[in-house]
């Protein structure tokens, strides 16, 4: 598809008052051979020529103050009533910008505006695009309040931003900003293609990725390469879905930057039933085909997914024991809740690499990730080819496993080894010892049942018990590790820069049990002794209910 025109048109409404602006741009699609093929396999029609509306007669206003410079200790502070505020990106340690909790007591505190100084110093004139809010997908009436309404927020370059905080110590500084900011109720567009498997067909793997970019940022390395990966991975296998056991759905999700993954968490409510119960896994494409990018990780990868997800990747690049990185509620991870096992094969810079830049996400963790500067020159199309057949593998083979290649024996352990830690830090201020026995006996269950899974070959109606306690195993303790808030709603977006391997999201809701001995004495101690024996309950309950799941169906085998 070709960008064909922009037309962008400002005028001052005099009625009004303000200014009034009207964006569109039109786009082209050849109709070759190759985009008809497409258009047919997702059956799809092809419009030459469309014309995508941004904005019609969007009014937007100026907002004009004095401008103050808070350093980072002083945020929520410092008195900055009606003023224009400038303030670091680094204040949040979060390379998203000045999100959560600064972000709403400067809006608290009532700043007309705020000008925010990127940090990044690796390439000091480049600015990073990005959504400034944590709420996923659509806001509740629980959850509206945490999204910000400061009526402008502007981002700075690093190289621009030296001068100009010199400039507003100095005092007296006026100034005017305009940002052009449209919040409503929006209806997106999803794509998704189902290429129905030709024994089980109610069984899915849900391939997906992003289809959308931050506004200004061509987004070839994130995400149309992994779009195109995508597209590919249908062609093919819809050549050859005679071959399939369980079916393939693709989904494209729209509105992953600016809705915080409002198409994947919409999905997820909306179809939560069938990905309940038929979904086999959670297959993420994002940023693959990077040029120089030939390090893979197995990332958002949950615990039961691990040792195939590495087993694929070192059986197609002969990279073996690569790192895994548990997946956040970031990247589309909207079904950590529904207990899906999740996995990704994800290629990155190597950590020598110069275009490398630890602190971006996507597009490889390259330096021009969410910029102007990401376009076609920085893929790799023999990167991209070996990326796509990786993601085949991997597709392929969880779609047509006889036995679900999912092992609890690692979860089991995993919550254990967590335990155990805790346990260590919080000593008496928290039992866990009936945490530490439930892992044990489940382990113990998990390991008998991976010792089944030889024994089961041909008799159709035991495979099926034993998939189905597979995916009913993930269904109950995924929720409990990767979830905060239980099964039905969503957790806060989280940023995690590089989705480091920490365990950080694993058990968190446990997890910030940790601060109990420092609290010892004082009133919050409380609150969160009693939010701790809560999360511990929850942990056991989900133990007990996995170890009588497995003992059940091994009696069966
Ligand atoms: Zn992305």
């Amino acid at each position: 598809m070709k960008l064909k025109a922009t037309r962008r048109i400002r005028r001052f409404d005099r009625e009004r008052g303000c200014y009034v602006y009207d964006v569109s741009f039109t786009t082209q699609a050849p109709l070759t051979e190759r985009t008809i093929e497409v258009a047919e396999a997702f059956g799809l029609g092809v419009d030459e020529t469309q014309e995508h509306v941004l904005y019609r007669d969007f009014e937007f206003h100026l907002a004009e103050g004095d401008v103050v410079y808070i350093p980072p200790d002083e945020i929520g502070v410092a008195d900055c009533r009606d003023k224009i505020v400038l303030a670091d990106q680094q204040t949040a340690g979060d390379w998203m910008g000045l999100r959560d909790g600064l972000l709403l007591r400067l809006q608290e505190m009532g700043v007309k505006g705020l000008i925010v100084v990127e940090q990044d110093d690796y390439m000091p004139s480049v600015v990073h695009q990005r959504a400034d809010f944590s709420v996923s997908g659509s806001p509740t009436s629980d959850n509206i309040s945490l999204v910000q309404t400061i009526p402008a927020i502007v981002h700075v370059s690093n190289k621009d931003g030296g001068p100009l905080k010199r400039l507003v110590k100095g005092g007296g500084v006026r100034a005017r900003v305009t940002s052009v900011v449209d919040t409503g109720w929006k209806t997106l567009y999803l794509l998704e293609a189902e290429i129905k498997g030709a024994m089980d067909p109610e069984k899915f793997l849900l391939v997906n990725g992003h289809v959308d970019t931050p506004p200004f940022s061509p987004g070839v390395t994130d995400n149309a390469s992994g779009d195109v990966a995508m597209i590919e991975l249908a062609r093919i296998l819809n050549k050859h879905k005679d071959k399939l056991r369980r079916s393939v759905r693709f989904a494209f999700w729209p509105g992953h930057e600016l809705g915080r993954y409002a198409g994947s968490t919409w999905y997820n409510d909306a179809h939560w039933h069938e990905i309940r119960y038929n979904c086999v896994g959670f297959y993420n494409i994002d940023s693959p085909g990077v040029r120089g990018a030939t390090r893979y990780v197995a990332r958002h990868t949950s615990a039961e997914t691990e040792q195939f997800c590495r087993s694929i990747i070192e059986r197609v690049t002969g990279q073996a024991n690569v790192p895994v990185h548990r997946p956040a509620r970031a990247a589309d991870q909207a079904f950590l809740a529904n207990g899906v096992p999740s996995f990704s094969t994800y290629p990155l810079l190597p950590e020598d690499h110069p275009d490398r830049w630890a602190w971006t996400g996507g597009s490889a963790n390259a330096w021009w990730w969410h910029s102007e500067h990401d376009t076609l020159d920085k893929t790799d199309k023999n990167i991209l080819a070996l990326d796509t057949q990786i993601s085949l593998t991997a597709v392929l083979e969880l779609a047509n496993a006889e036995t679900l290649p999912f092992e609890h024996v690692s979860t089991a352990q995993e919550i254990y080894d967590f335990a155990v830690e805790l346990q260590d830090k919080v000593a008496d201020h928290l039992d866990l010892s009936r945490v530490l026995a439930e892992a044990k006996r489940f382990q113990a269950a998990a390991q008998k049942l991976e010792d089944a899974k030889g024994q089961v070959g041909g008799d159709p109606a035991k495979g099926e018990k034993l998939n189905v306690t597979l995916m009913r195993l993930s269904r109950v303790l995924n929720p409990v590790i990767y979830s905060q808030r239980g099964r039905f709603q969503h957790d806060p977006a989280e940023w995690s820069p590089i989705m480091r391997a920490t365990g950080r999201y694993t058990l968190a809701a446990l997890g910030r049990a940790v601060e109990l001995p420092h609290l010892a004495g004082k009133t919050t101690y409380g609150f969160l002794r009693a939010q701790a024996v809560r999360e511990r309950n929850r942990v056991v309950t989900a133990l007990h209910e996995a170890v009588r799941l497995t003992e059940g169906v091994l009696a069966l085998l």
